[in-house]
């Protein structure tokens, strides 16, 4: 026997929206390596997060004891040593550290608010949920799709009546045209992208716009490196071309939509050659694209953060959903609508009812038939017909005194947020903080009660990734010391709030779950024990469906709708004080807010500092060299952050990862909210570029 492991044990990637299916490794009870397996999404491929991101579990920063601030602890701050944590907290007990979360909030309703999370599973998401809503009476409870899609879901829910894809991404393999618009998959989701090379080298069209010339540039046959926050004028002026030349499919139109001589109408103001300077494409190129879109046979339509995060990222979303509909692109093979999903499990947490307006299944709070279907499960009083508040809301009612406590479940806010800094003031003001996580997290930093937690390779849970494909998740190893189960935790923590929780297994809460979800009708957690299975299924047997809506939509009449979206400038437009763009995002090797990513051995020698992008004319006009430090101010504040030259980022923009805490980019960022999804302008902020 030649084997180097002891165990295999078939689970989920932490990371990303695709969803790999992996293969973890185990010798003498620890993860030794990972393997790509045969998932639906990826068909045995894995990034290098998921093959080398692993370790991080293994890490001496995990939290492995309950603990509480201690009562000689320094004032609230980011002011903690995770190698010395005895300074500020002292190890407690379960029971001890269970009833000081709890008695800390019960009994407070409305001033308490709730953060989940999607790197927990289907599950988890669905509890954390239910403490907020039955334990306290409200829907103050959100989880990081506040910071991501919410603007699309918005839109969709609008416009197709489903926040989800109507089609899985794999689907490319069938289609002969795809946008690929404000998303980066070479570094973002990089299996998917794989698939979208694959497609070009069967001669594929591939029509990339972003702002950045990125990594799918290469494989492109146009590339629209538009101006940052210029979506909707270069959208709406192919949408324009479209009608004007006639190459809109009348019969789809007719058959399936509603609003379209509105559409049609707004259209007329924006003629390529009007839009040209305001989104920095020439007329030629948008006409070429819109003829070679509307020409497709099949066509599909991608999109990331770089749509969602602004304040018309709404706008942005329905200029594409009218895209996609006017030339009949949805509901048949090779065609769709995909916003690539950013983190493992938001697609399941949003689905779970992780968000302040909705329950599980996207069902209206406001409607008292459907909060009642909820309580008659739940066996429990009625809470609030008001819509809660967000993430970016929350932080604002902190500083406002209307709340003043918190249950943070595995986000960070202290450095995800934008204008972080008034976040980290925030949660310094609560009077009671409970934070569960699986590392001393910048958010942790603030508590008063720290949960110790499970790592994704220590748990049983499903999660359902960017294509709707709900997949179980397995324990490799255990969590280390004495930390838990998050579901676990969360059923403890109830209990002490009043709650009559008796889960013993997440079956159960799967099985409850399903009661007001009929997306998961035919999906048990037997099927699931053998295999992933796409919502929705139609039956026991049927593996589920990759395509939706090919004979109507969730709408009244079946029918999709054309919303028109005008052209909003950015929040904040450079001026004399702060002349340069600023652009934040991820990169290929680092997560988020790098509280996994950088305890990853390899990721984070592959990447051990924090950086930004500049074109290498903007470094000369700096005066500056790739390596030097440069100090990007904004209204908000500063960092100082080494510089490197990299000629996909337009000249007098920068571009900054946020995985980063010496060097934190939403220190900079812009709290301003798009209307409708509440998501923050995460990529446009007004900036001042300078030599360090
Ligand atoms: Fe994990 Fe995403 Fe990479 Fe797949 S593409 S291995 S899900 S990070």
């Amino acid at each position: 026997d030649t084997k180097d492991f002891d165990e295999e044990v078939e689970s989920v990637c932490p990371y990303c929206g695709v969803g790999c299916q992996l293969s973890f490794k185990v010798k003498d009870g620890k993860i030794k390596y990972v393997d790509g397996i045969n998932g639906p999404a990826n068909e045995n491929r894995l990034c290098v997060k998921g093959r080398f991101g692993f370790d991080y579990i293994a890490h001496p920063h995990r939290l492995t004891k309950p603990l509480i601030r201690r009562d000689d602890a320094p004032a609230k701050g980011l002011n903690v040593d995770p190698a010395n944590i005895h300074t500020h907290f002292r190890e407690a007990t379960w029971d001890e550290a269970l009833d000081a979360a709890a008695n800390g909030m019960k009994g407070r309703g409305r001033e308490i608010a709730g953060f989940g999370s999607a790197k927990c599973s289907n599950e988890e998401a669905y509890l954390f949920q239910k403490i907020i809503r039955q334990g306290f009476g409200h829907n103050n409870v959100d989880h990081c799709t506040r910071l991501c899609h919410a603007s699309s879901v918005a839109a969709l829910l609008e416009n197709v009546g489903s926040g989800a894809v109507t089609a899985t991404f794999n689907e490319i393999e069938n289609a002969d045209v795809a946008i690929v618009i404000g998303a980066n998959p070479t570094e973002n989701h990089p299996v998917a992208a794989t698939y979208f090379k694959q497609f070009t080298k069967r001669g594929g069209k591939l029509i990339v716009m972003d702002p950045r010339g990125q990594g799918l540039k290469r494989h492109a046959s146009h590339m629209l490196q538009f101006k940052p926050g210029a979506d909707v004028s270069m959208l709406n002026a192919i949408m324009h071309v479209i009608v004007d030349e006639g190459l809109y499919d009348q019969q789809y139109i007719e058959a399936f939509t509603e609003n379209w001589p509105a559409m049609k109408a707004h259209l007329a103001d924006f003629p390529p050659e009007k839009m040209a300077e305001i989104c920095g494409i020439d007329a030629d190129t948008l006409r070429d694209v819109a003829r070679t879109f509307a020409g497709a046979k099949a066509a599909m339509i991608f999109w990331g953060m770089g749509v969602s995060q602004h304040i018309h990222g709404t706008d942005n979303s329905r200029c594409l959903i009218s895209l996609a509909l006017m030339t009949g692109q949805v509901g048949r093979p090779g065609t769709g609508l995909h916003p690539l999903r950013g983190q493992n499990n938001v697609q399941g947490a949003s689905d779970a009812g992780l968000i302040p307006m909705f329950l599980p299944d996207y069902k209206d709070v406001t409607d008292d038939g459907v909060r009642s279907a909820f309580t008659d499960v739940w066996k429990s009083g009625d809470f609030s017909n008001q819509k809660g508040l967000t993430v970016v809301e929350i932080m604002h009612a902190i500083h406002d005194g209307d709340i003043k406590g918190m249950y943070i479940l595995g986000e960070n806010p202290a450095m995800s947020d934008p204008d972080v800094q008034h976040a980290r003031d925030a949660l310094a003001m609560l009077d009671h903080l409970v934070v569960q996580d699986i590392f001393l997290t910048e958010t942790a930093n603030y508590a008063d009660v720290i949960l110790p937690s499970s790592a994704w390779p220590e748990k049983t849970g499903t999660v359902t990734n960017t294509n709707r494909q709900v997949q179980m998740g397995r324990p490799a190893v255990p969590p280390p010391g004495d930390a838990k189960e998050d579901w676990w935790i969360e059923v403890e923590l109830a209990k002490r709030l009043g709650l009559d929780w008796d889960y013993t297994h997440p079956s159960q809460i799967f099985a409850e779950m399903k009661l007001n979800m009929g997306s998961l009708d035919n999906i048990t957690w037997e099927r699931l024990e053998q295999t992933a299975v796409t919502y929705p299924s139609l039956s026991p047997e049927d593996p589920g469906q990759p395509i939706v809506f090919g004979d109507g939509f969730p709408r009244p009449e079946g029918r999709a709708r054309f919303t028109p979206a005008n052209v909003i400038p950015p929040d904040e437009v450079p001026d004399a004080e702060y002349p340069h763009v600023l652009i934040t995002g991820r990169q290929l090797e680092h997560w988020h807010t790098g509280s996994m990513t950088r305890r990853a051995s390899v990721l984070d020698a592959v990447e051990p500092e924090a950086n930004c992008s500049l074109h290498p004319r903007t470094l000369r006009d700096l005066g500056v060299k790739a390596g030097d430090y440069v100090r990007l101010t904004t209204r908000r504040g500063s960092i100082t952050i080494m510089a490197r030259a990299d000629r996909a980022v337009a000249e007098g923009n920068v571009f900054v990862p946020f995985a980063y805490v010496e060097a934190a980019a939403n220190i900079l960022t812009n709290p301003s909210l798009d209307p409708y999804g509440k998501i923050p302008e995460f990529k446009f902020s007004a900036v001042r570029i300078e030599a360090a």
